[in-house]
Parts: structure tokens; C-alpha cells; sequence
């Protein structure tokens, strides 16, 4: 088909949602689509393509192309950094594609499909499915058996009936509860790769959850120190996601640090250190028993519980900090965690400031 108006080509390409890329032949980026910018900030007019995209089998693609090799090669390239992403390409020779006008220099297209999100939910299916009826099968159990209990030895039995019937719906809620961190997960997974935009005042998001959380402090004897900046911190984030970061951590110093009798919860603006913006900088401390080193680098993995029961006990699903990491991440921020067995624990968390994105 002869294009009419060639000059809308930059245009017409803008509009794509996938990234498109054209090289010359010596593999120099001489246009970018917008998708492909917001893919790849550093993709350079002018520039190697390598400089921008590490990626050697997108390049051994250009190259065999190139020469000849086919007029069109399809591949696959996974990114690792910042997040890892998935991508399937084409690289096409133009040259060949038109033949009928012919060109002197040679170009080649290449055209990407982000399939990060495809992988990911394939991945979290079945992730889903292992980890979910391992874990809902013990209450499961457990109900199963008091309904057997209820229509056979306790039918007559109204006081163990209102009691099995109290345990049972502990139970359920239990697994509600798992279901619903369970999906929260797979949410922020699902879409870690795609940074919020919004701005956030972090101070106010920490205050209110800390609000929330007075009733259940003061009911376990637990004093909440907050130390909250006059100026208010904006972060580059989503609200709902920060207070679930926020009402994880709390709950579970009040949770785990009880016998500590106070938590500290502080706010600061961090200047930033070299090749870092300057950041929001939240802890949460509690004097409780501490956590010992040799867990602190799992802490953050799905069901990881350093005392299965004392978790389980406390309606805890083991999947709390699995959600702050994944929400820390998908806000390109930092969660670093110390501890001292009989001293505490020390949550840290890093996020982007809003202004210095501007
Ligand atoms: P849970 O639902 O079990 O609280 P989390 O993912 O929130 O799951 O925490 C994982 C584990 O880390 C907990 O089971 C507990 O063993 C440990 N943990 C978390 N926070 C603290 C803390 N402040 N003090 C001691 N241990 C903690």
C-alpha cells in the first residue's frame, strides 16, 4: 500500500502502545516511538542502540539481518534491572520489505511486545494454587472436623457447641484473611513493573494508619512513639499500597514487639547520597524479642514465619512483609530490616521523594 501522507509516519508510530525502534546499519537509533522512550528513557537519537539495550540477542538479531540472513527475525529479551521484564521482538529489514523503492541506506525496525505481565500471572497461577491450598487446608481441616464433631458426639452438647462454633469461625476468618493477602499480592506483583505516579503525603498516610492502630496498642499495654516532620513528604506512590505498607509494619511491632511496651515510629526526609534522589525514610522500631540473623534475609518470602504458630496464633498469614517488599519495589524504593535477639527490631523503609522526580 503506497502511503499518502508520509510525513504522519512519526506520528502513526506515536500512537502504537508497543515500542518500535529504528536503527541504520550500524545499529545507531535514528527514531524512537513514544512507547519506546517510556520504555527506555535513555534511548538516545544518534546513539548505539547497545548503549540503551543490553540485550545481545536483539543486537545478533540486527546483525543477521543485516546481512542478509532473513528479512525478518523474531527473538525474545528478558531485562533484569530495575525490574525484570519480558519482551518478544521483531527485527525486520526495510530494505528488503520495500523492494519495490528501493533504499540506499540500509534500516532496520525493530518492533517489541512487553509479555511481562502475561509471565507474571502464568507464574502467579500457579504459585497461587501451591501455596494457597497448602495453606488453607489446616483450617480447612480443622472446620471439617468440628462439623463432624457438631452432628455426632456434641449434637446433644449445646456448651461445646457454642464453643467449637467459636473456634470455627476463627477458622473461617482466618481463611478469608489468607485469600484476601493472597490477592493483594498478586495485585502489586502483577503490576510492580509499572511505577505510581501519584503524589502521596507519606506523613499523613503513616499518621492515619498509626490512628488506627492506637485501640489494639493500648488493649496490649504498647505505647506508639510518633515522630512525624512539620513539612509534609510527598512520595512518588500509590496511597492504598503505602498504607498497607504502613499497617503491616505497625502491626506487627505492636504484634511481635509487645513485651517491649513501646514502639517508635519516625519520618525524615534523607538527603540524598551520590547517584540516588533524595528520599522518605520511615522506620518502625519495637523493643521486642527480636528476630535472629540467620532469618532476616528470608523474612521477606511468601509464608516465611519465624515461628509458625506464634504467627498463626496471632491471625498472622505469613504474607505481610512478602506484600511491604512487593509494594517497596514497584515504588523503586528500599526496605532494609535489622534486629537484635532480646533488643528489637528496626524496619526501615526508602522511597523516592515526589519533587525530585520534577
Ligand atoms: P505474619 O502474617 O506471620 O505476621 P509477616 O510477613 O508480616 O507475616 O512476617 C513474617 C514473620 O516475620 C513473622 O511470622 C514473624 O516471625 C517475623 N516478624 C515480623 N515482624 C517482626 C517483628 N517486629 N518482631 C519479630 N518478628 C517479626
Amino acid at each position: 500500500m503506497e502511503m499518502s501522507q508520509p510525513s504522519l509516519l512519526p506520528e502513526v508510530l506515536d500512537a502504537l502502545s508497543d515500542p518500535v525502534i529504528l536503527v541504520d546499519g550500524r545499529k545507531v537509533v535514528t527514531f524512537g516511538n513514544r512507547a519506546a522512550l517510556s520504555t527506555w528513557p535513555s534511548l538516545v537519537k544518534g546513539a548505539p542502540l547497545s548503549f540503551t539495550l543490553r540485550a545481545p540477542d536483539v543486537i545478533d538479531a540486527i546483525e543477521r539481518v543485516l546481512a542478509g540472513i532473513a528479512p525478518v527475525i523474531r527473538g525474545t529479551m528478558t531485562e533484569r534491572l530495575p525490574v525484570e521484564r519480558l519482551f518478544d521482538f521483531q527485527a525486520v529489514n526495510l530494505l528488503s520489505a520495500s523492494a519495490a523503492s528501493p533504499r540506499t541506506a540500509p534500516a532496520i525496525v525493530l518492533v517489541f511486545r512487553d509479555l511481562t505481565e502475561a509471565r507474571r500471572l502464568e507464574a502467579m497461577r500457579v504459585d497461587f494454587v501451591a501455596n494457597a491450598s497448602h495453606e488453607l487446608r489446616t483450617p480447612l481441616a480443622s472446620l471439617l472436623g468440628f462439623i463432624e464433631t457438631l452432628q455426632g458426639p456434641a449434637r446433644n452438647d449445646p456448651q461445646a457447641q457454642s464453643r467449637f462454633l467459636g473456634i470455627m469461625r476463627e477458622q473461617g476468618r482466618r481463611m478469608a484473611r489468607l485469600i484476601d493477602d493472597l490477592l493483594s499480592l498478586s495485585r502489586v506483583e502483577m503490576s510492580e513493573h509499572k511505577r505510581p505516579v501519584d503524589a502521596v503525603d507519606f506523613g499523613l498516610v503513616i499518621r492515619q494508619v498509626t490512628d488506627t492502630f492506637r485501640p489494639v496498642a493500648e488493649e496490649r499495654r504498647v505505647a506508639i512513639n510518633l515522630d512525624l516532620p512539620t513539612e509534609s513528604i510527598l512520595v512518588v506512590g500509590e496511597r492504598d499500597e503505602l498504607l498497607r505498607v504502613a499497617e503491616n509494619l505497625i502491626e506487627n511491632a505492636i504484634k511481635y514487639g509487645h513485651a517491649g511496651q513501646r514502639i517508635e515510629l519516625a519520618l525524615t526526609r534523607e538527603r540524598a547520597s551520590v547517584g540516588r534522589c533524595d528520599e522518605a525514610h520511615f522506620t518502625v522500631r519495637d523493643f521486642g524479642p527480636g528476630i535472629a540473623s540467620e532469618h532476616l534475609p528470608r523474612l521477606t518470602e511468601r509464608f516465611y514465619r519465624v515461628d509458625a504458630s506464634a504467627s498463626r496464633e496471632t491471625g498472622g498469614t505469613g504474607l505481610g512483609l512478602a506484600i511491604v517488599k512487593h509494594i517497596v519495589n514497584r515504588h523503586r524504593g528500599r526496605l532494609t530490616i535489622e534486629s537484635e535477639v532480646g533488643a528489637g527490631s528496626l524496619f526501615h523503609i526508602f522511597l523516592p521523594l515526589f519533587s525530585s522526580e520534577s
